[in-house]
């Protein structure tokens, strides 16, 4: 009995701070209002400051939030070696493509045709484009490169894969050398030529690959990335990565943090 009194006497306490909370509120409304009588003529902006958020704009708010919290697989990152031993399987299908070089101004970039894919795990991706940076984005063991290419892969469910090769410096890279006097002068043009390239041959001979999951290098930075970095670099003289980097500039995105995430390798 004296519990249910209790009770009671508690829910109308309750209710009697809920409104003092709205009339104090309310009060607080009508200062507002008046302040802005007396220093605007216009009023309209202060009703739109006191107008509560619609929902499109709280659903864009909670987006952002959202996308902040989930954003921690990000690339790229500094490949600590050695990686976790794991059995994958990675099968490239690549055929010859005719040359279509883009300058972008922050990257040049090659489109390649429709026909070029690789499969990993059972997986198939189709190759899209292969672009560059400079330096190189990846870091591995704390080590940097001058260039790092991208080739991006597009999955049918429109996940994708980047293959990952580092550049380091030596001898002339016989593949650069078919395309780089077609790079155009001009940012946003393009080159378009009957000339094939066929990027299989600008891999390495040693095929082991580090892998892990991470997110595109520029906006909107999607996550989901499956990346497959080869271990051994290949090479491209002093003067061709001069070329590169006398367009791009510097346009390697910081390192990100590992998380929870393990490095693989293959
Ligand atoms: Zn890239």
């Amino acid at each position: 009995m004296n519990q249910k009194l209790f009770l009671w006497l508690g829910s109308i306490t309750l209710l009697l701070l809920q409104a003092c909370g709205e009339i104090g509120n309310h009060k607080d409304n009508i200062q507002e209002v008046r302040t802005v009588d007396t220093t605007q003529s216009d009023t309209t902006q202060q009703v739109a400051k006191n107008t509560p958020p619609v929902i499109g704009d709280m659903k864009k708010h909670n987006g952002e939030v959202a996308a902040c919290v989930t954003k921690y697989r990000q690339s790229p990152i500094n490949v600590t070696t050695p990686g976790e031993k794991k059995e994958h399987s990675l099968k490239f299908k690549y055929v010859s493509s005719h040359e279509v070089v883009e300058n972008l101004g922050h990257t040049v970039e090659l489109l390649y045709d429709k026909g070029s894919e690789v499969a990993f795990d059972g997986k198939t991706y189709r190759l899209v484009q292969f672009h560059f940076h400079t330096p190189s984005e990846h870091k591995i063991n704390a080590d940097e490169f001058p260039m790092e290419v991208h080739m991006v892969h597009r999955g049918a469910d429109s996940t994708y894969l980047v293959v990952a090769l580092l550049f380091q410096q030596g001898e002339e890279n016989a593949f650069l050398k078919t395309f780089i006097p077609d790079i155009p002068k001009q940012i946003g043009d393009t080159t378009e030529s009957k000339k094939e390239l066929n990027l299989t041959n600008l891999f390495p001979k040693d095929e082991r690959f580090y892998t892990y999951s991470g997110s595109l290098t520029t906006p909107p930075y999607t996550e989901g990335v499956r990346w497959i970095i080869f271990r051994q670099p290949v090479t491209c003289s002093k003067e061709q990565i001069a070329v590169f980097k006398k367009i791009e500039g510097f346009n390697a995105r910081n390192l990100q943090p590992m998380n929870l995430r393990r490095i693989e390798e293959f």
